[in-house]
């Protein structure tokens, strides 16, 4: 045993990934068995003593698919238009492709589309759970973790994994070529070559079957993805009931459908609008497994990069530092998570994640994602790191 609360044991954090992963089992997006996930939070926090529980119901897409598969369509009905529908055909071809590419670019800093109205037809929650400092708090840490887990998705991310941010990207700048080969069609009245627009057909068309392909996939139990979020926060909850903070409040913000597009984090953000002065974001993604890292650069293509708040970096490069023994570094990682929300809106964010030994997030949207890929020690890890993270933060004056 050392000297870490007895709910970041290894033992204590397995408790509750039982209970996520097998008890209620896969999570969709802003489904009953997400809302049994922040069921099953709300109970434990209760049981640990912790009233100041909070539960924000908002409205949602329940899958990505909403807002990817439309914008392939509009690319291949653009195309279908330029190819047969003359000059005006090729006027509503650019700007479909334009549009399609610009849209699809915004989604992957989790913006929501203009036809937001139209999708967020399903109803899903956060819970909110606030530990108060033991002093007069100068300042508040949130935790985040997602309730929802994913489908088994085979274009996100491909196989091999690093065809991801070419595949990713290739989504835009098709959009974007196609477009612009058709203005200089219709300006100069010299035909694009059908050759290239048959190409780009195939290209949305290959995607949009892809993505449809993907739809029909079950979901994934989600261990990894993100039950250890979910265990770790519930640690943090009750080792902070014993232990709080000296001047800093915690607020763990249990989140619903991230995988559908991060709306949870989006609404809660919307709703609640915290401050960003005295504020301190870590968001926790697939912990369980391999290695263990604060992600230093984030993005799923090479258009859309962001970037943890360096504050946040300095705070998780000095606990690493001064804690070797839980072998955390910093390191680039294709993902998309819920640092984009904040990162948009200028918030002090950073996550913590884990990677396997080719680099890349462990079973990720994959049937493999289950609680027999878990490693307890790695996981305990997690929560020691994050518990000596927010030790440095509540000791740093800042604000
Ligand atoms: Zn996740």
């Amino acid at each position: 045993m050392n000297e870490y609360h007895v709910s970041l044991q290894p033992e204590s954090l397995m408790t509750h990934m039982k209970a996520i992963c097998k008890g209620i089992g896969p999570r969709p997006s802003a489904s009953e068995k997400e809302k049994q996930a922040a069921d099953y939070v709300e109970k434990t926090v209760r049981q640990f003593g912790i009233t100041n529980i909070e539960r924000q119901l908002f409205k949602t897409q329940n899958s990505p698919g909403w807002i990817e598969i439309p914008c392939l369509m509009a690319g291949l009905f653009g195309i279908a238009f330029a190819m047969v529908g003359g000059l005006w055909g090729k006027w509503i071809g650019s700007i479909l492709l334009l549009s399609s590419a610009l849209v699809f670019q915004r989604f992957l800093f989790v913006i929501p589309p203009f036809f937001n109205k139209l999708i967020t037809r399903w109803s899903s929650q956060n819970v909110i759970v606030k530990v108060p400092a033991a002093n007069q708090a100068q300042r508040t840490i949130y935790l985040a973790g997602h309730l929802d887990s994913q489908k088994q998705r085979f274009q996100f991310p491909p196989s091999p994994f690093w065809m991801m941010k070419i595949q990713t990207s290739l989504t835009v700048v098709a959009g974007i070529i196609g477009s612009i080969l058709l203005l200089v069609d219709i300006l100069s009245n010299h035909p694009t070559s059908l050759y290239w627009l048959a190409l780009l057909g195939f290209l949305y068309l290959y995607g949009l079957l892809s993505l449809i392909y993907d739809e029909t996939q079950p979901h994934v139990e989600g261990a990894n993805d993100n039950a250890t979020a979910i265990s770790v926060l519930l640690a943090m909850a009750q080792a902070l009931r014993d232990q709080p903070l000296q001047t800093t409040d915690v607020v763990l913000l249990f989140t619903g459908s991230e995988e559908a597009g991060c709306t949870g984090m989006e609404s809660y953000l919307k709703q609640y609008s915290p401050s960003k002065e005295n504020t301190f974001w870590i968001d926790i993604e697939m912990v369980g497994t391999g290695n263990l890292c604060y992600i230093t650069r984030h993005g799923v293509s090479y258009l859309s990069t962001y970037l943890p708040h360096p504050d946040m970096v300095a705070f998780a490069e000095q606990t690493a530092h001064k804690n070797p023994h839980l072998r955390v570094t910093g390191k680039d990682m294709v993902i998309i998570e819920e640092v984009a929300n904040l990162w948009k809106r200028d918030y002090k964010a950073i996550c913590i994640a884990g990677y396997n030994t080719d680099g890349v997030l462990p079973n990720w949207h994959r049937l493999s994602d289950n609680l027999s890929n878990i490693e307890p020690a790695t996981l305990s890890r997690a929560a020691f790191y994050v518990w000596m993270l927010m030790q440095e933060i509540d000791r740093s004056n800042s604000s």
